[in-house]
């Protein structure tokens, strides 16, 4: 288990933004954690099911999603300091 696996989105400061990219298009997108956390309510869900949940933001794509995640603040505990996943 990862730490992506293992982190919930409020775990995360709600300053973090979550940069989404499709893997077939490449479309971008980000969101801010405090915005999913509040308005989508997904601060419950673990990252991974989260990224599994989305899809590309192009209706008619409909590519499954990585996460980036950007911290504007350092994180206290294991999260390693280059959070990109490959
Ligand atoms: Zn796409």
């Amino acid at each position: 288990m990862s730490w992506f696996c293992e982190t919930q989105l409020r775990d995360l400061p709600a300053g973090c933004r979550i940069m989404i990219t499709c893997e077939k298009c490449g479309q971008q997108r980000a969101e801010s954690v405090r915005q999913l956390v509040n308005e989508a309510r997904v601060g419950a869900m673990y990252l991974d099911l989260i990224e599994w949940a989305f899809s590309c933001a192009d209706f008619h794509c409909g590519g499954s999603v990585s996460f980036g995640i950007f911290t504007p603040v350092k994180l206290s505990h294991e999260v390693p300091a280059i959070l990109l996943r490959a």
